[in-house]
């Protein structure tokens, strides 16, 4: 059963997540659901998940996914979680697996580049279009050689050079939730959860532009101008 290792982890009458349908049969056609969760848990990451074979299949990005060519992100594959997590946002129990708060980072749809995806997931070489709000374009997702009982879960997250392409630091620059424009302490104080830690996962105050910020600025410039 696909989902057993999801829901083994978790007590569902704790945990706000989604137990799954026992239905992963639904072949769905054309393009698949596509989603990255910012998660700040013991140690803040992004989780990508693309759908596949009725899953989602996911990979845990410590460091998010960059659009820049030349780096590459370390992906650490991770247990498939039902479709319905694709529109999980919130906050999960302290104690509990994964607990911590939870973000809607990016979403849409996702369009492998291979006719065989299951082959090129065992080859570890997957090929594939996102079409995101925030990230769009050609990636891929390279199986690497990783460490005792990780080693076959290490795989890079690589962005292929394309008119999206980009050397923008996106996690800095696009914080919040494309679900609800929260940021990660907004989800945790509207939904009980740890304010505190999760504004550790949110650009520092003043490290991002704001209008009213960039006003000031503008003024003050001009008055030394004049
Ligand atoms: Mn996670």
């Amino acid at each position: 059963m696909p989902l057993d290792e999801y829901r083994k982890k978790r007590k569902f009458e704790i945990s706000p997540e989604p137990a799954g349908s026992s239905d992963t049969s639904t072949p769905s056609k054309g393009r698949s659901i596509y989603v990255i969760q910012k998660h700040r848990a013991t140690q803040l990451h992004y989780d990508f998940r693309l759908e596949f074979n009725g899953v989602l299949m996911s990979w845990a990005v410590p460091k998010g996914p960059s659009p820049d060519p030349t780096v590459k992100r370390l992906a650490m594959q991770v247990e498939d979680h039902p479709l319905e997590y694709a529109n999980f946002e919130g906050v999960i129990p302290g104690g509990e697996y994964g607990g911590g708060t939870v973000m809607v980072w990016d979403n849409g749809e996702w369009e492998p580049e291979v006719d065989d995806v299951a082959a090129a997931l065992k080859k570890g070489d997957l090929k594939f279009t996102l079409h995101g709000k925030k990230l769009r374009g050609s990636w891929v997702l390279v199986r690497t050689r990783g460490f005792g009982s990780k080693a076959d879960k290490s795989w890079l997250l690589i962005k292929h050079r394309d008119k999206y392409a980009s050397t923008a630091d996106i996690e800095e620059e696009q914080p919040r939730s494309v679900l609800s424009q929260r940021l990660l302490a907004d989800v945790a104080r509207e939904e009980g959860g740890d304010v505190e830690k999760a504004a550790t996962g949110d650009p520092k105050e003043g490290a991002r532009p704001s209008a009213r910020k960039a006003t000031q600025k503008a003024t003050s410039k001009n008055r030394l101008k004049r």
